[in-house]
């Protein structure tokens, strides 16, 4: 049983569809108050009136993070509305898989401005309210969650650029976590296996058909139980920092 998170607040990037939006109402129902940020607003503006019918409290912040100045501004937009922010969670990602020979160039880009520099940005402008948060009252810890992959472990043919992008979060949530280690700023890398979301609708039609096909034999995992994952992490006492966790369907060898 992990602790409750009222009078914290969550900031959940992506929160529009799958892991995203899983989490923050996992989040909502333990008590925290969320901000939901993502480009589609309708999708937002239904799962916060979602969480406020069960008696939750959620901000609807429609933004591009891709854009640097968006990824600021909706650090402070939590910050101004909702007062602090306790648990950030960088989910928003995107996978365009194929081979590089014959890859779009701004598929690549796509990749690394979402995955890798908007995370960077949110994750900026994010600290110095997750370092005051950690020394307030009611839990006197705070939480940076990023959502890697089992790509971020495992490099494959035909996932370059996504492995560069997942690899890179990984790595960069366990520097962040040494070097806050001793103030309370828990820093974590979720990593999933295969996830029924949305993610392999934007791959190209033969990409995805292949992609699909690899894991025809395999139950995937649902976003509720990444969100349950992310749950773990953020309610445990104040002494314990989970700090990676590994998640792949029973199923999926690699
Ligand atoms: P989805 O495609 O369902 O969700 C992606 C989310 O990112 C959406 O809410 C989307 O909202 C948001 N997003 C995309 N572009 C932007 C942008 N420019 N600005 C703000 N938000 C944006 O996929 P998942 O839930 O599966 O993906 C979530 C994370 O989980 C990703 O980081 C992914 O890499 C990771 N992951 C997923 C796995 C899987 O098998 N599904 C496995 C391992 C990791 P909108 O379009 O409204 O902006």
């Amino acid at each position: 049983m992990g602790e409750r998170l009222d009078g914290t607040v969550a900031l959940v990037t992506g929160a529009s569809s799958g892991i995203g939006e899983a989490t923050a109402r996992a989040l909502a129902g333990h008590g925290a108050a969320v901000a939901l940020v993502a480009r589609r607003k309708d999708r937002l503006d239904t799962l916060a009136a979602g969480i406020e019918a069960g008696g939750g409290r959620a901000l609807v912040i429609p933004a591009d993070v891709t854009e640097p100045d968006q990824a600021r501004s909706v650090v402070d937009q939590t910050v101004a509305d909702l007062g602090r922010v306790d648990t950030v969670v960088n989910n928003a990602g995107v996978m365009l898989l194929g081979p590089a020979a014959d890859a779009p160039l701004e598929e690549w880009e796509r990749m690394v401005a979402l995955n890798v520099s908007s995370l960077v940005h949110v994750t900026h402008a994010a600290l110095p309210h997750l370092l005051d948060a950690a020394e307030r009252p009611p839990r006197r810890v705070a939480d940076l969650v990023n959502i890697s992959s089992v790509a971020g472990r495992v490099a494959r043919s035909g996932s370059g650029v996504y492995n560069l992008t997942k690899f890179g979060v990984t790595a960069f949530s366990e520097s962040l976590r040494q070097e806050f280690a001793s103030r309370h700023l828990r820093v974590s890398a979720v990593e999933p296996g295969a996830v029924r979301t949305e993610l392999t609708s934007h791959l190209r039609e033969e990409i995805r058909l292949q992609a699909t096909k690899r894991f025809s034999a395999v139950e995937v995992l649902e976003a509720d139980d990444i969100a349950d994952v992310v749950s773990f992490v953020v309610t445990r006492p104040r002494r314990v920092a989970v700090n990676e966790v590994l998640v792949r369907p029973t199923e999926q060898e690699l």
